[in-house]
């Protein structure tokens, strides 16, 4: 079939509209007609060529949509059911799979490539999805249902930002109540670690940004204190707060100095989460005396280690009772072709999450 999609021809390149064309899906694989797809980080990394050379490219992994069509052997979803798509859908063979870690796994499932340019260049994907398009082929296990009645908008943000970010609290990290945490970056995923650290029963929740707007969306998802990472240093204030530092430091942004930032704000024998998608070329420096002395723990949570077909139904929930704010995540809706003004959005720290809205 014909679709269109937001194709990027070259690293930096604009996205711009095209008709693509889709192939039916094969054995194991569904067509899913999207009704909502976020704007992540993930994106932008890929667009301006930090994750590879698969150009071009049809980006967007963060959707929800409605199954239209299976292929061979697919027992679920079924045609009709609204789906959040996931990008870790366990192999179950591989050597992470067989011993029980999953959230390991080498090769999860994905659908073959199926979607061209109209020049016939096959198109690159992200995370084994594409969904800056109408339509869009998956794996079966990439796409869970979900009840038709939740926003689509709200739903499509667990498949990528919610989970990352609630992920590496309650999976990673698994705080306890009346733990302390500090987030460092307050953009969809840091606000998620604050809501994660709010179910979690953190006592206090501290929001590290350098742009203010962001420290009140940080505050209104549950963060209790802000700092303003411009006006000080961070890690001081956290300590002096604290009496010592932090039990838990997440860092949502990937860069060196606010890892370092993180460790210097964790208490003795706290823990660092790194949840930012660093730049490949990117390296830190660390005291190693400093670290030894510390007995900080310092880990990565890579998508929240979550495994979407236990943790999404769990998100779902939350979010229908009140207890995860999912709408609020949700900063402008926008069509399709204006993908590109939400990437800028994004880089200039307007929005926390732009989300194409197919009914528009
Ligand atoms: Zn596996
Ligand atoms: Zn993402």
């Amino acid at each position: 079939m014909k679709i269109p999609g937001m194709v990027v021809r070259a690293p930096g390149a604009a996205a711009t509209l095209e008709e693509v064309t889709l192939d039916p899906p094969g054995p194991g694989e569904v067509l899913v007609r999207l009704l909502a797809t976020g704007v992540c980080h993930s994106d932008l990394h890929a667009k301006l060529g930090n994750f590879g050379t698969e150009f071009p490219y049809l980006l967007g992994h963060e959707a929800t949509g409605v199954v239209e069509q299976v292929g061979d052997g697919v027992t679920r979803p079924a045609v009709g059911d609204t789906v959040m798509l996931n990008w870790r859908a366990p192999c179950g063979t591989c050597r992470y799979c067989v011993v029980g870690n999953p959230v390991y796994c080498l090769k999860p499932e994905s659908a073959r490539t199926r979607t061209r340019t109209g020049d016939g260049k096959v198109l690159g994907r992200i995370l084994g999805l594409s969904a800056f398009c109408t339509h869009t082929v998956v794996a079966a296990g990439q796409a869970l249902a979900v009840s038709a009645e939740l926003s689509p908008a709200a739903t499509a943000l667990i498949g990528c930002g919610v989970a990352t970010g609630v992920g590496a609290v309650l999976n990673t990290a698994r705080v306890r109540p009346g733990a302390t945490v500090a987030v460092f970056g307050c953009g969809a995923v840091g606000v998620s670690v604050i809501q994660g650290a709010r179910l979690a029963h953190a006592s206090r929740i501290f929001a590290v940004d350098l742009v203010p707007r962001k420290l009140e969306w940080a505050r209104s998802f549950g963060a209790t204190d802000v700092i303003d990472a411009s006006q000080s240093d961070p890690a001081k204030a956290i300590r002096s707060a604290t009496g010592g530092g932090v039990t838990h430091a997440f860092e949502a942004v990937g860069l060196p100095q606010t890892v370092a930032q993180a460790l210097a704000s964790c208490e003795l024998g706290g823990e660092c989460v790194i949840i930012g998608v660093p730049n490949p070329k990117a390296e830190v420096t660390l005291s190693l005396s400093r670290l030894f002395f510390s007995r900080v723990t310092v880990r990565s949570s890579h998508y929240g280690d979550c495994l979407p077909a236990r943790d999404f139904p769990l998100y779902t929930e939350l979010y229908r009772s009140g207890a995860l704010q999912l709408d609020q995540l949700v900063s402008q809706r926008i069509r399709l072709d204006d993908l590109e003004s939400a990437f800028t959005a994004m880089s200039q720290g307007e929005v926390l999450r732009s989300v194409i809205d197919f009914s528009l």
